[in-house]
Formats: structure tokens, sequence, C-alpha cells
């Protein structure tokens, strides 16, 4: 199942910087990092979006958002706060369909984003 690019990282076909796997999640620099820290969490299963997420899927949700603190903990970016963002479909800018969680710090974020 690697349709997309990410489907293609988490199947290792093609390279990626690695910080975090397990059997199910995949945790990558961004190429194009929007903060000191820019990470992406995917689950290794292709979900295309948060909308396509099935109540099945509630656990592996879960340990998506367990991953992304143990990333931000490894960061160093825990303690003075880092953000979690997931774009859904085209008004938020998603442009990979393969579902991931942003994970952002090491710089002062601005709320509300733009
Ligand atoms: P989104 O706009 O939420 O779909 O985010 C997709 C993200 O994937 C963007 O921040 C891109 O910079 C990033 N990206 C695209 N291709 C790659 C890649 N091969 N390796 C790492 N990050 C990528």
């Amino acid at each position: 199942m690697s349709e997309t690019i990410f489907g293609k990282i988490a199947a290792g076909e093609i390279p990626a910087d690695i910080v975090y796997q397990d059997d199910e999640i995949v945790a990558f620099r961004d190429l194009s990092p929007q903060a000191p820290t820019h990470v992406l969490v995917i689950p290794r299963k292709p979900i295309r979006t948060l909308n396509d997420a099935a109540p099945e899927d509630a656990e592996l949700l879960g340990k998506l958002f367990l991953a992304a603190a143990k990333v931000a903990a490894h960061e160093g970016i825990a303690e003075a706060g880092y953000r979690v963002v997931v774009n859904c479909n085209a008004a938020a800018g998603q442009t990979v369909f393969h579902l991931h969680l942003h994970v952002l710090g090491g710089r002062p974020l601005q709320w509300p984003p733009g």
C-alpha cells in the first residue's frame, strides 16, 4: 500500500529522515520545515484524510498522538511547548493524502494560525 509519497516512505521505498518508528507508525522530518522542529507522524496504514478514519482506527489515532508526544520529548520541545496539526483537505492545505500529524516547535508559534 504505497500510493502516496508517505506510503512509499512507510514502506521504505524512498528515503526519509526517520526519527521514530514502530510496527504501526513512522515519524520523519518534514522536507520543508516550518519550525526548527517539524516532524510528520504517520500511520503505516494508508488513511487518506482524517475524514476517512473509521471507528476501528480509534486506537491507532490515539497511538499517533502518543507518538507525537514522544517525538516532542525526544526533540527537547515538550516542556517549552509545541503544536500538533492535522490538515484535512484542500481548504486546510492538505497536499499529501496519507493522514499525518505535523509536530512543530522550537520557536514561538502564533495563534490563531493563518
Ligand atoms: P500537508 O500540507 O499537511 O499535506 O503536509 C504535507 C507535508 O509533507 C508538507 O509540509 C511537505 O513539506 C511535506 N513533505 C512532502 N514530501 C515530503 C517528503 N518526501 N519527505 C518529508 N516531507 C515531505
